[in-house]
């Protein structure tokens, strides 16, 4: 069976779905590795690399022309007309934003495989939870930026010219992106706090170095699948108030906030914005072009408020870190391949839980439970319902919005 990898086409978008290192593996499963020629350039991976670990170096047709491709993020429109049924396309798709792109894999008689649809919870869908090692990989590099744009020092120093005190970090929303914000700013020498809206989070905050701030005017707010549930009007209002307050403490506020679903929820105010020391530095991880966790935060860019406040719209910091971001990317979807693979051949088995939740379409049919359900019941306009890494352009929460969460949906 021919496996190839194909370069992305994204604006901005340097990683590759494979490395090197991986085609070793593929081939001891019996698989025929075919490399699109540049497939790896934005990760400093190049052609003769794949050819020495055994890969094929191929044009872009014929790697289009694979029984399965694998990408990181969607085939593009061109890609999907040369299509043939029967292929297998595997990226993080985000069906649940795309249903277009889904009903076109669909249309095509694509088997469409996607990434950010594994069931997180699943033990043995660790190894392939590519959410949470791009995310883990977006948090580190939030911190790094943070700390790059912030004027002074990150760490106590304690020098003949003076002494430089310690940092202060807020850390808002401590999921897996969080937490590794956490660790690295700790490891700068930061004094880190973080809050989130699920109480839980407290002891992995707390283990990785940071003070837990607990808000008296909002409760738990926990939801399904260990991810947190939309606030109602009135907390949200609460929580931005009480949050201004820490918010003014702080030097570098990192932002990762997100909820399944909708638009990542405003945490940072314009208020609370004026209320912080000029030299302050926010970091957006939730910048969208819809708005993010700060007001005024625009998607990969850095916007000065007036009172000197630098807001980071920190969007697309995975790529951003394209070599670390591929190889571990490509142990990600090497090992669904792997798991979907038997005697070197695909063995699609939809009656098991893990392939249940990461086939969105075959044999010329939608087949995802969550997408033949959110056909049926279309949620409220201004909804998304997915919370993959690089689609959170869905527009404010509305309480009634049908709600879909990877890997529940079956
Ligand atoms: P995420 O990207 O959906 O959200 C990031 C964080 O934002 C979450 O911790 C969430 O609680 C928080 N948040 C949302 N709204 C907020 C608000 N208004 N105020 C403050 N914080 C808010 O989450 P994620 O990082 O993808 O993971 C979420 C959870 O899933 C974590 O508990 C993680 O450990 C868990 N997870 C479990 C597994 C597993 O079981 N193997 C795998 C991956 C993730």
């Amino acid at each position: 069976m021919k496996v190839s990898v194909v370069k992305e086409t994204a604006p901005g978008e340097r990683r590759v779905a494979l490395v090197p290192e991986a085609v070793a593996k593929l081939r001891s499963a019996g698989l025929e590795v075919l490399v699109q020629s540049g497939a790896g350039d934005g990760a400093w991976h190049t052609d003769d690399s794949y050819a020495d670990a055994g890969a094929t170096v191929v044009s872009r047709a014929d790697a289009l022309a694979a029984d399965v491709m694998l990408m990181v993020g969607k085939p593009d429109t061109a890609a999907v007309s040369v299509l043939r049924p029967g292929q297998v396309v595997i990226g993080l798709l985000a069906p649940l934003t795309d249903p277009d792109l889904a009903a076109a894999l669909a249309a095509a008689g694509v088997t469409a495989v996607s990434m950010d649809m594994i069931p997180r919870t699943l033990p043995r869908a660790q190894p392939m939870d590519a959410l949470s090692s791009q995310a883990n990989i977006a948090g580190y590099k939030a911190a790094l930026l943070g700390a790059t744009q912030f004027g002074r020092f990150f760490p106590l120093l304690i020098t003949a010219a003076g002494t430089a005190r310690p940092a202060k970090v807020l850390v808002l929303g401590t999921g897996v992106a969080g937490l590794q914000a956490i660790g690295t700013a700790r490891r700068l020498g930061a004094v880190v706090s973080a809050y989130d809206v699920r109480p839980e989070t407290r002891t992995e905050a707390e283990s990785v170095g940071a003070s837990f701030i607990e808000l008296a005017s909002v409760g738990p707010a926990a939801g399904e699948g260990g991810y947190a549930r939309a606030l109602t009007e009135d907390e949200r209002m609460a929580q931005q108030e009480e949050l201004a307050g820490h918010i003014a403490r702080h030097d570098v506020v990192i932002t990762t906030a997100q909820v399944p679903g909708r638009r990542p929820p405003l945490l940072v105010t314009e208020d609370a914005l004026k209320s912080m020391a000029p030299g302050s530095v926010v970091v957006d991880m939730g910048a969208s072009t819809l708005g993010g966790n700060v007001a005024g935060s625009v998607p990969g860019k850095t916007v000065l408020t007036e009172n000197g406040v630098a807001i980071i719209g920190a969007s697309g910091l995975p790529s951003s870190m394209a070599a670390a971001a591929s190889a571990m990317y490509a142990r990600n979807i090497s090992a669904l391949l792997l798991y979907l693979v038997s005697e070197g051949e695909l063995a699609l088995d939809r009656d098991d839980e893990l392939q249940a939740g990461v086939i969105v379409s075959t044999g010329g049919a939608i087949v995802h439970p969550a997408l033949t359900a959110a056909a049926s019941h279309p949620p409220h306009a201004g909804t998304a319902s997915s919370p993959g890494p690089s689609d959170q352009s869905s527009d404010q929460p509305d309480e009634g919005a049908t709600r879909v969460v990877p890997g529940s949906a079956r």
